[in-house]
């Protein structure tokens, strides 16, 4: 690797405002670690901090999870040490370079790469919170899964499918829903048509008990359409744009249905949850319940066509950026 550098956004806009900065990495601190990395994990709301869907202070360098190396370890660290291969959630990880808390660092076991834990943390962590903190999926559900030959989709269809879930995947071409069906799905249908009609036919007019919808503003009408009485919408992200406000007594008048908007950070705080994601995680990982799926890779200096290619919704499973 040559010089150190970051990518920095100094206002939102498209993907032109995704530069490269030259930066010498942080020293750790007390109690932090400095990890050269080698493998960054995309993720949708990169481009949502870009384009200032969440606002966030400028200047910033975008970037969620990443995976390496570690350097260098500040005062009092006793978890890590140099030579350790770590995975981490943190912001500002579009850069050579990482420093942040080892407290929050996962040293990764043996048999899971740096690659596959960019490719799989945040993403897994969240079909973790969806399948087993939001609510518990069981056997015999019949869950409604957008994207789901995207990063978290891929993860979500097999792990509700291996945990006896029966997975109704929408997709928007049949190229992608034979991916999903080849990813665990029993059914697919395609989001340019009557998603709600197709789940009442293929549901024998019942509807499904939970919709995992990542899709948001598109979706929406449709997500809560396709709900039997006391179904959950599990509205979980914004890839077509947020979704617009809809009044309590609508979920009274489908039949009690519950409304969430969870967000993985919530989840991880608290309770040992990071231990607990990450243990199911590699868990299912080792199992092959899951398996990482990295479809593309581009090098950090090309990350405007990483953003350019997710945001085109032409990426399958998880896409790395490599330093
Ligand atoms: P994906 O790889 O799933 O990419 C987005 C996919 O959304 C596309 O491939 C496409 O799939 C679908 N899509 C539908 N409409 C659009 C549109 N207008 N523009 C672009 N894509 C569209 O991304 P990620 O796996 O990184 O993230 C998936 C979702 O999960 C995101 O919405 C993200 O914000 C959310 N998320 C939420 C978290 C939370 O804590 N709540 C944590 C992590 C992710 P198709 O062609 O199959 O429709």
């Amino acid at each position: 690797m040559g010089q150190a550098y970051v990518i920095e956004i100094a206002e939102t806009g498209g993907v032109d405002v995704l530069r490269r900065k030259a930066r010498d990495p942080r020293p750790p601190g007390p109690g932090e670690a400095l990890v050269r990395q080698t493998a960054i994990g995309l993720n949708f709301i990169d481009t949502y901090h870009r384009t200032g869907l969440y606002p966030v202070k400028m200047p910033f360098v975008p970037g969620s999870e990443g995976a390496g190396i570690v350097d260098a370890i500040g005062e009092g660290v006793t978890g890590l040490r140099p030579g350790d291969r770590v995975a981490y959630l943190g912001a500002g990880t579009y850069a050579t370079h990482y420093t942040g808390a080892a407290a929050s660092m996962v040293r990764l076991p043996d048999g899971i790469s740096e690659a596959t834990a960019a490719a799989t943390l945040l993403k897994g962590l969240t079909a973790w919170m969806l399948l087993f903190e939001v609510r518990r999926i069981l056997p015999g559900d019949t869950a409604l899964v957008w994207a789901p030959v995207g990063g978290v989709g891929s993860l979500l269809v097999p792990w509700a499918a291996s945990m006896g879930a029966r997975v109704i995947a929408v997709t928007s071409t049949p190229e992608k829903a034979e991916e999903a069906r080849a990813l665990g799905a029993s059914e697919t249908l395609l989001s340019g048509t009557d998603v709600a009609a197709g789940v009442r036919e293929l549901t024998g007019g019942v509807g499904v008990d939970v919709s995992y919808d990542s899709v948001g503003r598109a979706s929406a009408q449709a997500s809560l359409d396709s709900l039997r009485p006391r179904g959950w919408w599990v509205s979980y992200g914004n890839a077509s744009g947020a979704v617009e406000p809809i009044a309590p007594g609508l979920l009274a008048a489908k039949g009690s249905l519950v409304l969430t908007r969870p967000t993985l950070f919530s989840f991880l705080g608290e309770d040992g949850g990071m231990a607990r994601g990450t243990a199911a995680l590699f868990g299912a990982l080792r199992t092959g319940a899951i398996e990482a799926r990295i479809g593309q890779r581009f090098g950090l200096d090309d990350v405007a066509a990483a953003h350019t290619a997710i945001e085109s919704g032409t990426t399958r499973g998880a896409t790395l950026i490599l330093p």
